[in-house]
């Protein structure tokens, strides 16, 4: 079908209003860039989920950090995202401002040089992140351990996307549709959705992040809905396979293994982390993610935008209180947190 034809038929839908959850925060990003929202029928709501790592990082992980940060002697190597996520006391700026020593990497393999410049230094690394810079993080470790490095470690906040999803469809019942996360499932491959739409009855669309794709997969779940079919759809074919990247699964399952992951705003899911298996315990910093600390700041909403039962805007604090300069919850801070998007975007 031609794309005016998808945007006509999209843009003259008058049926039940159905809530669509785009699980990433890149197809958030485009859905605004390309305007998708003033295109298609205001009975299509789309709404942001989980997929801001820094976002569902709890705060006892990041008070870890601080305190590690803060030793002597210690640095913390961060992505720059992190940096102004507050734990229950400080953010990593907040450290760095008192003396904490706190570097923002743009990639982990650059912690290599850093840690083999300075050797009297203990340096951690914030592996923080889902499925898709896992893999990244595999290979730091294989890079530590060829060049016997004995000063680098990593403190793992890292969660896999697919418990997240099956706890919102259990609890979130009035979501109709998922529109998959991209990049995740380039690793995990598209069969990861198929329990979940055929038990929930929910569509699941891999999409690109185009905006002509993004509007393909909308398509393609109200087709679905309107016919009462409930399927994985993988429209970003030239990315994603069904069985993901098998070499890139390897890597992961070679140094890490599921446990329990705390979810900020959200509290404990079950096998939803990835943690350092036991015998590479040398390379671990630790990551304090079992204290449930379920604290957000006060009037914050991140929770119920992660969870997508409000958009951004719903939030009484959202431009009034809570900016990108002076954010009040991690959804404001990230580059892929809704409220940021929304913000930069609206
Ligand atoms: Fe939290 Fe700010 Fe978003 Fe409100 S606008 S939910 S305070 S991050």
């Amino acid at each position: 079908m031609k794309l005016e034809q998808v945007i006509k038929a999209l843009k003259e839908y008058d049926g039940e209003p159905v809530k669509i959850m785009e699980v990433c925060g890149t197809h958030t990003k485009s859905i605004f860039q390309s305007g998708i929202r003033t295109i298609i029928s205001p009975k299509i709501q789309l709404i942001s989920g989980p997929g801001c790592p820094v976002c569902v990082t709890s705060p006892a992980y990041i008070d870890h950090l601080t305190d590690l940060s803060l030793k002597e002697k210690y640095c913390v190597l961060t992505f720059g995202d992190m940096m102004k996520v507050k734990g229950t006391k400080l953010s990593l700026t907040e450290a760095k401002a008192m003396g904490a020593q706190v570097k923002v990497l743009y990639s982990p393999l650059a912690a290599i040089a850093e840690a083999e410049r300075n050797l009297d230094t203990q340096y951690v690394f914030a592996a923080v992140g889902f499925e898709t810079t896992t893999p990244i993080y595999a290979l730091l470790l294989d890079e530590i351990r060829k060049r016997k490095i004995k000063n680098l470690k990593l403190a793992t906040s890292i969660k896999t996307i697919l418990p997240a999803l099956s706890f919102i469809c259990e609890n979130e019942t009035s979501i109709d549709a998922f529109l998959s996360p991209g990049h995740v499932s380039v690793i995990t491959g598209s069969k990861i959705y198929k329990g979940l739409a055929s038990t929930y009855h929910k569509p699941f669309v891999v999409a690109g992040f185009e905006g002509e794709h993004i509007l393909a997969a909308i398509y393609e779940i109200m087709s679905q809905l309107k016919g009462k079919r409930y399927e994985v759809r993988n429209l970003y074919s030239n990315a994603v396979t069904e069985e993901g990247n098998q070499k890139a699964e390897r890597l992961i399952n070679q140094y890490f293994e599921e446990a329990n992951g705390i979810w900020r705003g959200i509290g404990m899911i079950e096998q939803s982390a990835l943690k350092l298996k036991e015998e590479y315990k040398e390379y671990d910093a630790g990551s304090r993610e079992e204290e449930i600390i379920e604290e957000l700041p006060k009037g914050c909403r991140c929770a119920d935008v992660i969870l997508g039962r409000i958009q951004p805007v719903e939030c009484p604090l959202f431009q009034k209180v809570c900016t990108p300069l002076h954010a009040v919850g991690p959804c404001m801070v990230s580059a892929e947190g809704a409220c940021g998007i929304w913000y930069q975007n609206s």
